[in-house]
């Protein structure tokens, strides 16, 4: 068996961690492997169609529309396709993650455009939709819950064995890096999502772009040091709100590493996904009243 193949529980011989190429670095995703049941299918085409040698794959659960989760569906066509309501258009339709990503019209576009070319995604039509509180029974005694988490996404979907209380929380992911960067995300929701899954009693989590995390307590200190880079956001974005009078602007926050704190060979999508994150942080501000938008700008309350 291939190493990238992980079996993940020692009681239940059918549930694998299925780690996506490039050791899931964007644009590879992982995966969770559950019986004839596949969470995503970014892991590259080359892991996906040695996987299909080894395990029938009868059910594919997508926990969001993003393309580093979905590349592999045409690998996959015989199976059956479930996701959110929420996340089923961008799934079927690939082209319309394009205004979701808010680079209509920009250099961004073509890039995006290519990437989708290159990764070969291909529209699949969803099947079923899947809700909070759906059960997957799986062989004789796996009971896999679906935990509707959105934020990262509007439709986004973490997945729950109840048996194992091993989770796969798609791309809550624990990583240096929360993304919200979607014209569909929402931050609050993000925040409520994460405290949500982190009050779950979990044995074993597996993310999107991270390794496993095994036992209660690491995989709370995970938790708590991905809250505390939301955080550490809000008080770098507050901070320019310095004197109660002076309004800000967007603008005034644009290109100053607020989220990434290097920008990377792929400036360009960065800045506008960081400048579409920071109006969330914003949005989370006024609906909490720490600032107002008035004419010229953003104040503190
Ligand atoms: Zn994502």
């Amino acid at each position: 068996m291939d190493d990238f193949i992980q079996p993940l529980s020692e009681d239940f011989s059918e549930i694998f961690f299925i780690q996506g190429k490039n050791r899931a670095k964007y644009p590879y995703s992982n995966s969770l492997l559950i019986g004839d049941h596949l969470i995503d299918t970014g892991v590259s085409p080359q892991h996906l169609r040695k996987l299909k040698k080894f395990y029938p794959i009868n059910h594919v659960l997508l926990s969001h529309w993003h393309e580093d989760h979905i590349s592999g569906n045409f690998l996959l066509e015989n199976a059956k396709f479930y996701c959110h309501l929420k996340d089923k258009i961008p799934i079927e339709d690939i082209q319309k993650m394009i205004p979701l990503y808010n680079v209509r019209n920009t250099p961004i576009e073509e890039e995006l455009r290519k990437l989708i070319e290159i990764l070969k995604i291909q529209n699949i039509k969803i099947d079923t939709l899947i809700n909070e509180g759906d059960i997957f029974n799986i062989g004789e005694d796996l009971r896999l819950k679906v935990l509707f988490t959105p934020g990262h996404t509007a439709g986004h979907c973490a997945f729950y064995e109840l048996k194992t209380k091993i989770a796969f929380l798609g791309d809550i992911d624990l990583s240096k890096y929360p993304y919200y960067g979607n014209t569909d995300a929402n931050l609050e929701d993000f925040e409520n999502s994460i405290a949500r899954i982190k009050n779950l009693d979990l044995n074993i989590v597996a993310t999107g772009h991270r390794g496993v995390i095994e036992g209660g307590k690491k995989i709370l200190e995970e938790f708590e040091k991905y809250e505390s880079i939301i955080q550490e956001r809000d008080e770098r974005i507050l901070s320019y709100f310095s004197e109660r009078e002076r309004p800000v602007n967007l603008n005034d926050l644009k290109n100053k590493n607020i989220i990434y704190r290097k920008y990377t060979a792929f400036k360009d999508f960065e800045v506008i996904a960081e400048l579409l994150m920071i109006k969330k942080h914003l949005e989370k501000f006024q609906n909490t009243d720490i600032i107002s938008e008035e004419k010229n700008g953003y104040l503190l309350l």
